[in-house]
């Protein structure tokens, strides 16, 4: 049978979405199976609160789209109403620190100027396949005299400096930087936010990189929202590939790939129909995408020990909050509320929470990232209400006690919280929904639940991810490929992984 398509994508995430882009504007034939209704993945109006938008190098690889971001300030909630309010740039951010401490002011701004170093070269890094070690090729070589050239050229301080930093822990940084606690927890949380480490765990300032890499190599800088929310960036991508001639199957899960003679031929669908194809790619999580839909027996048994030992629990919860009224936050007015509120009030706060879910327990002080996005965006309310969408980290997927039994408790702990700087939530809220990391892997077929397919700790990056001999958007089967956020660089909405597997399978193609 001929093969109608060059390439069949399993899955239809915004990395999905990117590749197929590429893929198309190179007069590519492709196909995308989507098991959900919808294309986008994670990335929901439902689950998402803030991103970065797709980074600048994937926009100019892709047909143009048509975005309506705004830039948001993080606002660092205290019990007592005296808030900090930073917005990512550099002379508010530093009159406002200074109005709590001057030696803090002076000393973020020192900080943001290091690390902003430190993540511009770990941003070039992310934007192409990262390099096989130990082999003759030219290319993986040069890349990889390019990075330790790029360090270099720190300066013998700043390159002192990075080789400290890389394994460290967030929290001694921050204790060494600054006084204000609310300052500490802000920077803490975002520097293990869908991980599952603490501030106090070693590994979390390059996580803090990671992220400024993919947020304008700022420390609060580039956080946005979109109108119309996350899923019209989606509808953009989806409409772009369509006129290129990319066809789109949704409700279509894909059970496993045709496999013969240790190549990847195309993909037999839950409903039992064959597809062909030169090439497949899978946007699905690791675990699923070697386990599932490859099947063990095609991998060699260390191969399959890496995949088992792959970290990938989810450690987020999404609480849904439908508004009868806007709650009265102490010391915030209306336009604060369409920003990001965050409640991580010190370093020990969020260590005690992460103390908690290392034995697969819920705190009850929760630590919460808060969004109101209809506030801004009338069009996301929801039957004339507005909507609260509540990030909860540490939320274990292996919880004690199993969500079924848990999910009231967690429920009611974050809403105890949020009265603590709003009294009066309680009294507006209409209706509620919770998502455990064991509903997103149910319902958006990602195992395990994890924000980023899979955690982001040195043993699972660059080119150990998503495992070591397997990292390059490339499996060891021929004609079967990656493209997902368990693929270099990660998650969140960047699109990289996307646009770097296009590129590997183009100059395989
Ligand atoms: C609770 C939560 C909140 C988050 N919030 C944010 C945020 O605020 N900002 C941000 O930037 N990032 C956020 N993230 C992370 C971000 O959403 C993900 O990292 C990103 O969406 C990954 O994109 P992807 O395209 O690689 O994969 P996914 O979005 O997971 O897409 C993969 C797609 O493949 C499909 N699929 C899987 N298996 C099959 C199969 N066998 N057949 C057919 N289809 C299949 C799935 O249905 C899915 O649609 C959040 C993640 C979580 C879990």
């Amino acid at each position: 049978m001929s093969k109608i398509y060059d390439v069949i994508i399993i899955g239809g995430g915004h990395n999905a979405l990117v590749c197929a882009n590429i893929l198309s504007k190179k007069n590519k034939k492709v196909l995308i199976c989507e098991a959900r209704d919808e294309c986008g993945g994670l990335l929901t109006n439902q689950l998402t609160n803030f991103i970065p938008g797709l980074h600048k190098n994937v926009t100019s690889s892709i047909d143009a789209i048509s975005t309506n971001l705004r830039s948001i300030k993080s606002i660092a909630l205290s019990e007592t109403g005296q808030h900090l309010k930073l917005s990512g740039n550099k002379n508010e951010d530093q009159k406002t620190l200074e109005g709590f401490s001057a030696e803090d002011a002076d000393n973020f701004l020192a900080l943001e100027k290091k690390l902003s170093l430190f993540s511009k070269t770990l941003g070039a890094f992310m934007q192409s396949s990262p390099p096989r070690i130990m082999t003759n090729s030219f290319s993986d070589n040069f890349k990889i005299f390019k990075l330790g050239l790029n360090v270099r050229l720190f300066g013998k301080k700043n390159f002192n400096e990075f080789a400290r930093m890389i394994g460290l822990n967030v929290a001694d940084e921050l204790e060494d930087n600054f006084k204000n606690p609310l300052l500490q927890g802000l920077i803490a949380h975002d520097s293990i936010t869908g991980s599952n480490l603490g501030p106090r765990s070693p590994g979390t300032l390059i996580n803090l990189l990671y992220r400024m890499a993919t947020y304008d190599n700022s420390i609060f800088g580039g956080i946005k929202q979109n109108e119309g929310g996350v899923i019209s960036i989606i509808k953009a991508l989806e409409n772009n590939i369509i006129k290129r001639g990319v066809e789109i199957r949704k409700s279509t899960a894909v059970k496993k790939c045709i496999i013969k003679n240790d190549r990847v031929e195309g993909v037999e669908l839950d409903n039992g129909e064959l597809i062909e194809a030169k090439t497949v790619i899978s946007s699905a999580d690791p675990k699923s995408t070697y386990f599932c839909l490859l099947g063990t027996e095609h991998l060699d048994t260390d191969f399959k020990r890496k995949v088992k030992h792959y970290r990938a629990k989810g450690r987020v919860a999404k609480l849904s909050l439908k508004l009868k009224k806007i709650p009265e936050f102490k010391g915030l007015d209306q336009s604060d509320l369409s920003q990001r509120l965050v409640v991580a009030p010190s370093i020990d706060y969020i260590e005690e929470n992460f103390n908690f879910s290392k034995f697969e327990n819920l705190s009850k002080d929760p630590i919460l990232e808060i969004s109101i996005p209809s506030i801004y965006d009338n069009s996301l309310c929801d039957e004339d209400m507005h909507v609260m969408n509540v990030q909860i980290q540490y939320a274990p997927y292996d919880v004690r006690g199993g969500w079924e039994n848990k999910s009231a408790e967690c429920i009611n702990s974050v809403l105890s919280t949020i009265e603590k700087y709003a009294p009066d939530i309680k009294a507006c809220v209409e209706r509620q929904e919770f998502i455990s990391p064991n509903d997103i892997e149910k319902d958006f077929n990602v195992s395990g639940g994890h924000w980023h397919h899979g955690e982001i700790q040195i043993d699972q990056l660059f080119m150990l991810r998503p495992i070591p001999g397997a990292a390059q958007y490339k499996t060891p089967l021929h004609g079967f490929y990656m493209c997902g956020a368990g693929t270099h660089p990660g998650g969140g909405m960047t699109g990289i992984p996307g646009k770097n597997a296009a590129n590997t399978v183009l100059k395989d193609l």
